[in-house]
């Protein structure tokens, strides 16, 4: 078996399968979320959603709401001028340009204000069921480079490599096993390589 398979098995094995971390109820839900989550924590997420979606919910409401009355309901969300900014602009562009729908596929969905290919990938995957490549946020960036699955310095770039390394039933699963692992063993700053089950595989392990 390739490395990188062996990783992701021991890692599926570890954190299950695929869970959704943002909580929606329908497509354009989850692209707001997906649009809030940049910079801050599903947690954070999806208790600020919950209220808001009880109020609006939908590209008609948030296209009439002025940029003040949105950031008033996610001011507690890192960068909520640009994001409510960004809730505007898009659920205007959804009305305007999509006939009140969510676009289901890639290249739509990166015109969105807001929107760009990682967004797209996850609103493919949760929303469309539909696998289009590998989300490279932070946590996959930082552990595929540690782990030797790429060696790019452009997200891009990575998901590529990752798109090469892994065969496609994979692919739903790398984004959010990679994620788990990054929140919960290697972390940014201090990865705990003594407690990691994929530390054989790993050029970066820490042994201090
Ligand atoms: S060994 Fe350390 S650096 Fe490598 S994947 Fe595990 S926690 Fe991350």
């Amino acid at each position: 078996m390739r490395k990188s398979e062996a990783i992701m098995d021991e890692l599926i094995k570890l954190y299950g399968g695929l869970d959704n971390f943002l909580e929606f109820n329908t497509p354009f839900e989850l692209v707001i979320a997906v649009m809030l989550s940049a910079q801050c924590t599903d947690e954070r997420v999806n208790k600020v959603t919950k209220e808001m979606y009880k109020k609006v919910n939908t590209p008609k409401g948030f296209a009439k709401m002025k940029v003040e009355d949105i950031e008033k309901m996610i001011s507690s969300i890192s960068y909520y001028h640009t994001k409510a900014k960004h809730i505007k602009e898009c659920s205007t562009q959804i009305m305007e340009n999509y006939g009140g729908q969510v676009p289901n596929n890639m290249k739509d969905l990166m015109t969105l204000s807001g929107i760009g290919r990682k967004s797209a990938n996850v609103i493919m995957l949760e929303a469309f069921n539909d696998c289009q490549g590998i989300a490279v946020d932070t946590h996959v960036f930082r552990i595929s480079k540690r782990l030797g699955l790429s060696d790019k310095n452009e997200p891009q770039k990575v998901e590529q490599d990752l798109l090469k390394l892994y065969p496609k039933k994979y692919w739903p699963l790398v984004n959010h096993i990679l994620i788990s692992h990054g929140r919960n063993v290697c972390k940014a700053q201090s990865p705990d390589c003594k407690n990691c089950t994929i530390s054989q595989y790993c050029k970066f392990y820490k042994n201090d």
